[in-house]
This record gives C-alpha cells, sequence and structure tokens, in this order.
C-alpha cells in the first residue's frame, strides 16, 4: 500500500464516461473523492461528476490537462489507447496498470497470458486470412467462434460455426474486417460463471462470490448469485482470480468470465481491467460493492469486506425495457439503478435491477 491513502478531497481521473464510469464517480463521492471525467460529449457520468473533458482519448492537450489536474487515473473501459495509459502513467499513477490493459486488449495475447498463468481457456488459433479460417475449423471440428483479436465486447465482431458452414460460408475474413482474427474451438458448456477479484496496492486481495451468467446475441442478460455450481468450481475460480490479479501485479477490480463444461472444467474466456457488468449485484448485496471496492483500491484504501448479505438475480434493463423500471421499482424486493442515459437503442444498456431474497445456505 501507499504509506497513506489520498486525502479526501483528493481527485480521481476516469477515462470513460459510460455507465460504469458513472457508478465509480458516485461511490468516489460517498468516501470524499471528486472525480474528472474524461468522455468525448455527452455521458452518463458528466451528470455526476465534479468536472468533465470533453476530448478524445488520446487527445494530447486533453491528457496533459487530466494528469495535472487528477491525483490518480483509472478507467471505466478495455478500449482505452495503450498509448493514452503510458502517456498518463508518466506523470501521474495509473490504475489498473498498463500491462493488464495491453492484455485484456487483444484476445490472442491474453489467452497466451492465461495458459502461462496454468489456466485453462477454450483452444484457439490465430486467424489471418480465409485459408487459416478453414484450417482451424477443421482442427476444431467445424465448430467455433470467430472474433477480431481487438476491440470487440458485448459479442460485437464475432461469427458462431456450428458445424454445417460450406467452406465458401467459412471464406469471411474480409467480412469480419480484413483485421487480426482469433479462431476459438466451441466450448459446449454447462454455464457461465464470473468472479470479481479485487486487489490492492499491497498486494491484499479480496473476492466477491462468483456469479452465473447467462448471455443473449453476446450481451449479459441476468446475474445469479449464488451461482450454483460445484463448491469445487467456485474454489477453482478463486485461485484462478487469485493467480491471475498477482501474475499483473494487478491494482483495482477485475472481473473474470469462466466458461464450466459438462465435466466440471474451468475454462477462462476472458478478464476485463475494470468493474464488471456481472458485478453490477454487489452494489444491492454486499455492504461494500465493486465500485467502492476499486477505489479504495486505487486511492490506497483498505480492501473492504466482500461478505454477501443475500441472494440476488441482477438483470440489465436494455433498450426500451428501461420503461418497465418504475413498475420493477415498486417490487419490494427490487433494487433498481437507471444510468441516466437520454435515449434508449436497441442492445443499449440502460439501467439494472438486482432482486434480493434470503440468504440461503450458511
Ligand atoms: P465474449 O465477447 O468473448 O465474452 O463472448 C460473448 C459470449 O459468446 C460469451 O459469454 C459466450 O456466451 C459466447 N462465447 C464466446 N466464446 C465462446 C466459445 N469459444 N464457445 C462457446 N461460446 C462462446
Amino acid at each position: 500500500m501507499t504509506d497513506t491513502p489520498l486525502s479526501p478531497g483528493s481527485t480521481i481521473g476516469i477515462i470513460g464516461g459510460g455507465q460504469l464510469g458513472r457508478m465509480l464517480t458516485m461511490a468516489a463521492a460517498r468516501l470524499g473523492y471528486g472525480c474528472i471525467v474524461l468522455e468525448k460529449g455527452g455521458c452518463p457520468a458528466r451528470d455526476v461528476c465534479v468536472d468533465h473533458i470533453d476530448a478524445a482519448y488520446d487527445d494530447a492537450d486533453a491528457l496533459a490537462m487530466l494528469a495535472e489536474k487528477a491525483d490518480v487515473v483509472t478507467y471505466e473501459f478495455e478500449n482505452v489507447p495503450i498509448e493514452t495509459v503510458e502517456r498518463l502513467t508518466g506523470s501521474v499513477p495509473v490504475y489498473p496498470p498498463a500491462k493488464a490493459l495491453s492484455c485484456s486488449q487483444d484476445r490472442l495475447a491474453e489467452k497466451r497470458f492465461i495458459n502461462e498463468t496454468g489456466i485453462g481457456t477454450a483452444p484457439f488459433l490465430a486467424v489471418n486470412n480465409d485459408a487459416d479460417i478453414a484450417d482451424a475449423l477443421k482442427q476444431f471440428g467445424g465448430k467455433g467462434v470467430l472474433k477480431t483479436r481487438r476491440m470487440g465486447y458485448d459479442g460485437k465482431g464475432q461469427h458462431v460455426f456450428n458445424g454445417d458452414a460450406p467452406a465458401e460460408e467459412t471464406a469471411i475474413f474480409d467480412e469480419m474486417g480484413g483485421v487480426p482474427l482469433i479462431m476459438e474451438g466451441f466450448i459446449d458448456f454447462a454455464c457461465e460463471i464470473s468472479i470479481i477479484a479485487a486487489r490492492g496496492q499491497d498486494g491484499q486481495i479480496a473476492l466477491y462470490d462468483p456469479a452465473r451468467n447467462e448471455h443473449s446475441e453476446g450481451i449479459l442478460r441476468r446475474s445469479t448469485v449464488p451461482c450454483g455450481a460445484a463448491s469445487s468450481i467456485e474454489a477453482k475460480a478463486r485461485d484462478a482470480a487469485r493467480l491471475i490479479v498477482d501474475a499483473l501485479d494487478y491494482v483495482g477490480v477485475l472481473g473474470i468470465e469462466f466458461f464450466v463444461t459438462g465435466n466440471d472444467e474451468l475454462l477462462v474466456n476472458e478478464i476485463a481491467p475494470r468493474v464488471h457488468n456481472s458485478g453490477h449485484w454487489t452494489e444491492a448485496a454486499c455492504a461494500i460493492n465493486q465500485f467502492e471496492q476499486h477505489i479504495r483500491a486505487i486511492v490506497g484504501l483498505p480492501l473492504g469486506s466482500t461478505a454477501r448479505h443475500s441472494d440476488c438475480v441482477m438483470e440489465n434493463l436494455i433498450g426500451d425495457e428501461i420503461a418497465a423500471l418504475p413498475a420493477i421499482a415498486q417490487k419490494a424486493d427490487a433494487v433498481v439503478h437507471h444510468y441516466g442515459k437520454r435515449q434508449a437503442r436497441p442492445r443499449r444498456k440502460m439501467g439494472h435491477v438486482t432482486y434480493l431474497s434470503a440468504r440461503s445456505g450458511s
């Protein structure tokens, strides 16, 4: 840990002003810190931050201003240019570390790193042309998920081959943008789980209970805690999380997504060096949520308890679903959260709700 935590009244810079930046800003305010947000145009975080720099993430003047005004900088989005973080790191502490960011930005580097730490992933191959797609599919029995190596999220930049595509329909390298790709073997998973890990500047680690996640069209729909996986799987997920945050010399909150296979194998799908949608439930079911935990880590405060007081189901409110918020808010077990976005669009995350119930088990 730094000798003394940043004193209240200090300023936290956040690159990215979406809902994650907004929720980080709100958590920071509760601990006495003001946030300055770098984001081009209007954004959810602008309504709650003390200062907003209206510029692109790679704007040199804006970055100089951010470094000048902020005592520490963090980010809410893994597609922030690595050069931005490297440039800032020279003049202000930036957490999570650049290594975690660069690793998570390239699915190939990410999978290699995970495997190097001794943790399994889907089998994968780098793809740089149509012939590579055909070769990879052959190797994976015709079933695979082709993904852009960079800039993919919420299922964007992906193509699923389910075993019956004729050869001409696999020649889609150009359709995928002509950019470097990765083919992953298709994992016929029993379920998907994730774990939200936090690591402090002193190396202290705190782990939340794993959540079971359901996706549709690549977007998270629902997270359920407890996740219902065997306790041995939960233990493996915790061990993997510890190995990963230590290997990255990580500071802050990190989301790790896993596939659980039918024969109880645990494979990492991806890591996100930031607060994570599958951890939003912590806001309602834990005294210290993932947003506060991240702020604590980056300002040098001790990490808080990850104890969960309730069972819960978090559901995203996507697009027009946000219109149901007033009705949902009438339910006694519902904790609602609106991101303040002015316009609902298809696939746009507008808010979420966490339904609480009495904690089961011990
Ligand atoms: P990703 O953007 O990599 O997190 O993928 C989004 C979702 O697509 C995942 O949460 C899974 O539901 C599905 N998916 C991704 N990769 C694979 C894979 N190799 N095998 C099966 N399903 C996958």
